[in-house]
């Protein structure tokens, strides 16, 4: 059993104006379709790792065999965040509610308070990666990670991220983070951030 891309549950142009079609439809059918293929890849050979889901994989790296296990890392991460990425996004962003809601307020005071520190850590990221907010410890974390590493890998549970990788925005946005940044906020799916802060 191969990697696919999964289905997205919205067309490239969806998300407009906030993130253009083009983006979309390059960052979606391109750079994650690269990373399933070289996963699918490294995997060739390697039976009992394909047997593994993609979150044993990652979640266990050590356990991969050392020959693919940095192939494993890097494009089995890639798949894992992208994927989680597109489900987080929605055409209509909507507002945190329930008890994701209740638990940013917790600890980070009020909703402005956490956007602002979430911001600055995005747009303060240097290089490629993404940031994260994530539940480590039963608390809720915001945290960068280069590269394609994820945080299931280090016992974080994701809740919302951010791709940081040029490849994200430079179409739309060119040098200008701050304001790819500012347009995410707008197309968060909210309902699904907080599923994932349910289910864990
Ligand atoms: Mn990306």
């Amino acid at each position: 059993m191969k990697y696919e891309l999964p289905k997205l549950n919205y067309t490239f142009n969806a998300l407009e104006p906030s993130f253009d079609a083009l983006t979309m439809e390059i960052h979606y059918g391109k750079h994650h379709q690269a990373y399933i293929n070289k996963l699918n890849e490294a995997l060739k050979d390697y039976p009992v790792e394909q047997n593994k889901s993609l979150e044993e994989l990652l979640v266990s790296l050590d356990s991969v065999p050392e020959k693919i296990r940095l192939a494993v890392k890097n494009n089995g991460g890639g798949h894992f965040n992208h994927s989680f990425f597109w489900r987080v996004l929605a055409p209509t962003s909507g507002q945190v509610k329930g008890e994701l809601a209740r638990a940013i307020n917790k600890k980070y005071g009020d909703f402005n308070s956490f956007k602002e520190l979430f911001t600055q850590a995005a747009a303060t990221f240097f290089g490629s990666g993404w940031v994260w907010l994530v539940v480590n410890n039963n608390e809720l974390e915001i945290i960068s990670l280069p590269n394609q590493d994820c945080p299931i890998s280090q016992n974080q549970q994701p809740i919302l991220a951010i791709d940081l990788w040029e490849h994200a925005y430079y179409l739309k946005y060119q040098n200008r983070r701050a304001e790819y940044i500012e347009a995410w906020w707008r197309v968060i799916n909210w309902d699904e951030a907080e599923k994932n802060y349910k289910n864990i």
